[in-house]
C-alpha cells in the first residue's frame, strides 16, 4: 500500500437521502483527500436491496454534486460485485477460517455473541446456512491507531465470529467493503464514528486474506440539541437543495467538523467554501467530542 499516493471513499448504503450527519462524513473524507492531494472515491453500498428504495442512489449523487463534491474515477456499485465477494469467501474457506452455519439467533439469545457451535461442524446442515469468520485463529488483541481517537485494542474472543454472507445468500457489510476497499486502493478510510466498532473485524478480515490494511479516520458524532445520535427517526434535518440553503447547511458541516470558516464564507457558493476548506483542513482542530446541533430557530414573525 502506498500511503504516499492518497486514496478515500466516500461509501454510502443507499437507504435513504443524505441526512446532515452523512453530509458531514462525506465532506470529511472529501477534505482529508483533497488536502493531501490525493483521489477521493464513492462507493454506493447497496449489497442488501430490500434496505434499497429506488431512486435513493442517484438522490445521493445529486445531493454530493449540490455539494460541489466532485468525486474521481468511476462509482463502483456493490450489486455488482458478486465474484469478488465470492472469491474472498472461497479463499477462506480454504485456508480453515470460514466455515457455514446453521444456528439461529433465537437458539444462541442466552449469549451475547455467537458461541461458536458450527466451528467443528454444522449443527444441522438441513437448515439455510450462513458463514462465519472465525475469531480465534488470527492476531489478538486486534489493535490500531486510529487519527483521531488513537489506539484501539479489541478482543477477538469478545467480538464473535461475524457473518460474511447471511443465511438469505446477501453478502454481509464487512466482508463486502474490506475486498472493495483493497479493490479500489483506498489508503485512508474516513467515516463516522458509529462505525469504529466494525473496524476490528474488517481488520480480522483483511489480515485474514492478505490484504493491505488502511489507516483510519472516524470522524465524531453529530448529535441532536438533546444529546441523541442523528438518525432518520429523531429527523436528522434534510439535506437542502435551495441555493441559499445548500451553502449555509455546507457552512454548518464545516462548523461540525471545527474547521473555524470565517463568517463570510456562509454565503459563498460550495466551490469557494470548499476551496477554503481544502487549503485550510486541519484535524488538530477536531475535537473528539461529539458535535451537538443548535437547536432549530423558532419560525420568525
Ligand atoms: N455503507 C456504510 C454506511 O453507510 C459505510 C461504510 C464505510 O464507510 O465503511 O453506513
Amino acid at each position: 500500500i502506498d500511503f504516499a499516493r492518497y486514496r478515500g471513499r466516500f461509501a454510502p448504503t443507499p437507504s435513504g437521502p443524505l441526512h446532515f450527519g452523512s453530509l458531514v462524513a462525506a465532506l470529511g473524507s472529501y477534505l482529508d483527500a483533497r488536502a493531501a492531494d490525493g483521489q477521493w472515491l464513492v462507493r454506493i453500498e447497496d449489497i442488501d436491496p430490500p434496505r434499497c428504495p429506488e431512486g435513493a442512489a442517484s438522490t445521493i449523487l445529486r445531493q454530493l454534486e449540490t455539494f460541489g463534491l466532485e468525486w474521481d474515477e468511476a462509482i463502483m456499485w456493490q450489486h455488482n460485485r458478486g465474484d469478488a465477494y465470492q472469491q474472498a469467501l472461497d479463499q477462506l474457506i480454504q485456508l480453515g477460517l470460514a466455515y457455514p452455519c446453521s444456528c439461529s439467533r433465537k437458539q444462541w439469545q442466552a449469549f451475547d455473541i455467537y458461541p461458536g457451535w458450527c466451528r467443528d461442524g454444522v449443527c444441522d446442515a438441513n437448515k439455510p446456512l450462513a458463514w462465519r469468520l472465525r475469531s480465534d485463529r488470527g492476531e489478538s488483541p486486534i489493535r490500531w491507531q486510529d487519527r483521531l481517537f488513537g489506539d484501539q485494542q479489541f478482543d477477538p474472543a469478545e467480538l464473535g465470529d461475524v457473518v460474511l454472507k447471511r443465511k438469505d445468500a446477501l453478502w454481509a457489510y464487512q466482508l463486502a467493503v474490506v475486498v472493495d476497499d483493497a479493490e479500489q486502493q483506498i489508503t485512508d478510510v474516513v467515516r463516522g464514528l458509529d462505525l469504529l466498532d466494525n473496524t476490528p473485524w474488517q481488520r480480522q478480515l483483511q489480515s485474514a486474506l492478505q490484504l493491505p490494511q488502511p489507516r483510519y479516520l472516524h470522524l465524531p458524532l453529530i448529535v441532536t440539541p438533546e444529546g441523541q445520535k442523528l438518525s432518520k427517526q429523531n429527523l436528522a434535518p434534510a439535506l437542502a437543495e435551495d441555493e441559499q440553503e445548500v451553502r449555509q447547511q455546507l457552512f454548518q458541516a464545516l462548523e461540525a467538523l471545527d474547521q473555524a470558516p470565517p463568517q463570510e464564507l456562509a454565503s459563498e457558493p460550495p466551490a469557494t467554501q470548499l476551496h477554503w476548506a481544502v487549503a485550510n483542513w486541519s484535524l488538530l482542530r477536531l475535537s473528539p467530542t461529539a458535535h451537538r446541533l443548535n437547536p432549530p430557530s423558532p419560525p420568525a414573525g
